[in-house]
């Protein structure tokens, strides 16, 4: 299947062709056709597989093809397009997607959420707007101040439902779904479709064209997964180590809370590893600063939390590294989606204490398999897991800060973690032997809340 094919306008053509895309995604192949004929679509589809366009392109192409005169079009002023997100930064991409896919059309549009002043969406709206992607909080405001008006939306598209009910949204969603015209057009994307998520899809779509492309684990494919063994409180020295060792860059960390995100940050800062925290307690400045030089590689390493970190699309990202684990066990399947995208192949590895058993135990069940395990010399594990490692171990190396050349992943060193493919460290060392993946090992809870 062809671009051509899928009955869009010269000018959204050439702008796929601008943006480098041969052919259309599995998911665009599906949903196109059935948005521009105006059918309701409940899709579920990941961040990675192309989405953000299967909406967007037949979105500006029905605006498109409505034959406004310039005239009519520029006394428009309230948007006919709503999409919902859940976070600033997923919105912000979104808003980028369609101003990138839309660069040859007239159309305008505005990104809402917090964190910004209100004023300046205020004026943008007041001069008019025929899209916007929203968060649903800031959303709110601007409906309770009356700053915008909802009532000329022809379309709306939820995107990541499941994230928005996660981040206790479906209330404000909810509110937000009463002021549009029931006459509309409705799209749900979601990852998964928990129970909620179909309640909500059954009470706001028409009679919707259901389309399913990746299910939760499909990325996987593409990421080759290690799991590294370590004591917790040594997480912080080993991530240094590696960084060391292989002279990593774009490489995006999870952390579960924000003092961890921020504590270890500063430490590879300090190390001389060009890095910033990303969670919810930073300025919306700070956050799109942070985001913006990790995109344009003037960052080595992004350290996030999971809220912060949803939905980013940072293009063939080559490594992510779980620092903790999630608990909750699809936040891993979005964290590792982060890589391998768009046919590249990524890498991502998980540093694993004693405490993060039960979580390493429900993500490989999640995934329905095991992930390889490994040590690395200098920071082998007190509290040994409970199975063999695939590879033997390095003996203790006297300085945990200079383990051996062979200790490093990527080298098929004795110590080096068991892998699939290459091993971590891609950008730093060869590719090791193949090395075996390792019996089931283990992990459990480390008692952090705060994401
Ligand atoms: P999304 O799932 O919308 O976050 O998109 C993931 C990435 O795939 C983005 O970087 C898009 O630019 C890219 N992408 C979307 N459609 C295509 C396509 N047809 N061919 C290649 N890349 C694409």
């Amino acid at each position: 299947m062809q671009f051509s094919e899928l009955g869009l306008a010269p000018e959204l053509l050439s702008a796929v062709q601008a943006e480098g895309y041969d052919i259309p995604t599995p998911i665009q192949v599906q949903a196109i056709p059935h948005v521009l004929a105006g059918r309701d679509l409940e899709a579920m589809a990941q961040t990675g597989t192309g989405k953000t366009a299967a909406f967007v392109l037949p979105i500006l192409q029905r605006l498109h093809a409505a034959a406004d005169t310039p005239l009519k079009r520029a006394a428009r002023v309230a948007p006919r397009v709503l999409i919902l997100c859940p976070t600033r930064e997923l919105a912000a991409q979104i808003l980028e997607s369609i101003r990138s896919y839309g660069a040859n059309l007239p159309f305008r549009s505005l990104a809402i959420y917090g964190g910004v002043g209100m004023q300046p969406q205020v004026q943008v709206l007041r001069r008019g707007v025929d899209l916007v992607v929203a968060c649903p909080g800031r959303l709110l405001d601007h409906m309770q101040q009356r700053t915008i008006d909802l009532s000329k939306v022809e379309t709306l598209v939820l995107d990541e439902a499941d994230r928005m009910f996660d981040m206790g949204f479906i209330r404000d969603i909810r509110k937000i779904v009463e002021r549009i015209p029931k006459e509309r057009q409705t799209l749900l994307f979601s990852a998964t479709f928990a129970p909620e998520v179909r309640d909500l899809a059954q009470t706001i779509l028409k009679n919707p064209v259901t389309v399913e492309v990746a299910r939760r684990n499909a990325p996987i494919e593409l990421v080759n997964q290690i799991v590294i063994n370590c004591d917790a409180d040594k997480k912080r020295d080993l991530v240094l180590h590696l960084f060391e060792q292989h002279g990593w860059h774009q490489t995006l960390l999870f952390c579960r809370t924000k003092h961890g995100a921020d504590a270890l940050a500063k430490r590879l800062q300090h190390a001389g590893v060009r890095s910033m925290a990303l969670h919810g307690n930073k300025t919306q400045g700070a956050r799109t600063k942070a985001l913006e030089e990790f995109k344009t590689g003037k960052l080595a390493a992004l350290v996030a939390t999971d809220i912060a970190a949803r939905g980013l699309d940072i293009v063939a990202l080559p490594r992510v590294i779980n620092v903790d684990l999630p608990n909750v066990p699809e936040d891993y399947v979005h964290r590792i989606g982060r890589t391998g995208r768009a046919g590249n192949e990524g890498e991502a590895i998980s540093l694993v204490s004693a405490e993060e058993r039960v979580q390493l135990r429900d993500i490989e069940r999640l995934m329905k398999k095991d992930l390889p395990r490994s040590v690395i010399a200098g920071f082998e594990p007190h509290d040994k897991p409970t199975s063999k490692p695939a590879v033997p171990r390095a003996a203790p190396h006297p300085s945990r800060n200079h383990a051996p050349r062979s200790a490093k992943p990527g080298t098929g060193g004795k110590s080096a973690p068991a892998g699939r493919r290459s091993g971590p460290g891609g950008a730093g060392g060869a590719a090791g032997k193949p090395r075996a993946p390792s019996a089931k090992a283990s992990g459990a809870h480390s008692g952090q809340r705060h994401r």
